[in-house]
C-alpha cells in the first residue's frame, strides 16, 4: 500500500492536472491513494477553486483525500471555510503555502489558523524550501507556537536547508518530514536517522515530480519493511485519519 501525502490536482497556471490525469500517473507509478492540495489558495482570486476541489475529492473517495489551500488573509471567512470543509465536505487537511499567500510560517495570521487546524484533527501541509518565506526554521517557530497540530514539513527545506529540516523535526514533536521533490537521493535515510521512520511520509509533489523518482529515494534508504510501511502508508493514514489502512 503506497499513500501518496503530497500531490496537486488542478488545472491552473498551466498545469492540467485533473484527477482523471493524476490517477493515470498514479497507476503508472504504483500510487494506491493520493493526498492532494489544488492550486489556488482559498478564498481568493479563483471562485470555482473551491468547488473544483471537492469536487475532485467527491468523485474519487476511495483514491484522493484532500489538504485544503488556506489563504489566511481573508480572516474570518477563510475560518469559516476551512471548519465547512472539514465538517461538511470531507477535507482532512490545510495546506499552506508560504510563496503564494505571502506570510512566513511564523507570521501571528499564521499560526492561528495553524492552531485551528489542530482544533479540528487536521494536519497541516506547509511547503518549505529556500525561498525567504518558507524556510525550515520558520516552520519549527510555528511548530513550537502550535504544539498540538502535527505538521508536514513539504520538501525538507529543499537542496540548501535540509539540515535545518532535521534539527527542526529533531526539535519538535509535532513535525513531519516530507522529502518529495527534494532532489538529495539520500534525503529520506537522513530524515529516518534524525526523527525515526514514525515521523517521515512518503510524497510525490506530483504532477512536478514522478512517483518512480520519489519511490527510488525510498528503495535508497534501505528501510526495514516495517519503516517502509510507515514511511509508505502508516503514517499519513494517522495523521489523515484514513479509514481502513492498516498501520
Ligand atoms: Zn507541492
Amino acid at each position: 500500500m503506497i499513500i501518496d501525502a503530497h500531490a496537486h490536482c488542478d488545472v491552473r497556471f498551466g498545469w492540467v492536472h485533473t484527477p482523471d490525469v493524476l490517477l493515470r500517473v498514479m497507476e503508472e507509478g504504483g500510487i494506491d491513494q493520493a493526498c492532494i492540495t489544488g492550486l489556488a489558495d482559498v478564498p481568493g482570486d479563483d471562485p470555482d477553486a473551491y468547488d473544483r476541489f471537492v469536487g475532485a475529492l467527491r468523485a474519487h473517495p476511495d483514491k484522493l483525500h484532500g489538504y485544503l489551500r488556506i489563504n489566511p488573509w481573508y480572516g474570518e471567512e477563510a475560518k469559516a471555510l476551512f471548519r465547512r470543509a472539514v465538517a461538511e465536505d470531507g477535507v482532512r487537511g490545510m495546506k499552506l503555502h508560504p510563496t503564494t499567500i505571502i506570510l512566513p510560517p511564523n507570521a501571528p495570521a499564521v499560526i492561528e489558523f495553524v492552531r485551528l487546524a489542530g482544533e479540528l484533527g487536521a494536519p497541516v501541509l506547509i511547503h518549505s524550501g529556500d525561498e525567504p518565506n518558507a524556510l525550515p526554521l520558520q516552520i519549527a517557530k510555528c511548530a513550537e507556537a502550535c504544539p498540538d497540530t502535527n505538521i508536514i514539513m513539504g520538501h525538507m527545506g529543499g537542496v540548501f536547508f535540509f539540515e535545518d529540516a532535521l534539527r527542526a523535526a529533531e526539535k519538535h514533536p509535532n513535525l513531519y518530514l516530507d522529502p518529495s521533490g527534494n532532489p538529495r537521493p539520500d534525503i529520506v535515510r537522513k530524515a529516518v536517522d534524525a526523527v525515526g521512520a514514525e515521523r517521515v511520509v512518503f510524497g510525490t509533489d506530483m504532477p512536478a515530480m514522478h512517483p518512480n523518482v520519489e519511490k527510488k529515494k525510498v528503495e535508497l534508504a534501505r528501510l526495514t519493511p516495517p519503516q517502509e510501511r510507515l514511511v509508505y502508508a502508516g503514517n499519513i493514514a494517522r495523521l489523515m485519519r484514513l479509514p481502513g489502512v492498516p498501520a
